[in-house]
């Protein structure tokens, strides 16, 4: 008996079973529970990978426009402190450079990961 790795779940179970222990995953006729078969999984998979480089890219953009709005704010305001809206504008720019910074290092923890 070997040890092998259910290609739906990556749990170890034994090359024995027709049918995995942990997500029901049909080893016969190489399906699902959801009766996807490992190609659908695979792509799936991907598709959920496409998704969240996307939705960290958009955020990365949004932080971007933070930050080009917050300074832009401020420097309409007179750029000083002197108005509630130069003031605004400067929390929108420190924001906006926060967010900007947290996106980029998850971004390239997401690349090293995949
Ligand atoms: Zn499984």
């Amino acid at each position: 008996m070997a040890i092998i790795k259910c290609p739906s779940c990556n749990e170890k179970i034994s090359d024995k079973s027709k049918v995995c222990s942990h997500c029901q995953y049909d080893f016969l006729n190489k399906k699902s529970s959801t009766g996807m078969n490992a190609e659908q999984l695979a792509s799936q998979k991907k598709m959920k990978h496409i998704k969240r480089k996307y939705s960290l890219q958009m955020q990365a953009m949004i932080s971007i426009i933070m930050v080009l709005g917050g300074a832009l704010l401020w420097y309409l305001s007179g750029r000083g402190l002197s108005s509630l809206s130069a003031i605004g504008g400067i929390a929108l720019l420190v924001m906006g450079s926060a967010l900007y910074l947290t996106t980029r290092i998850r971004l390239i923890l997401f690349r090293k990961s995949s």
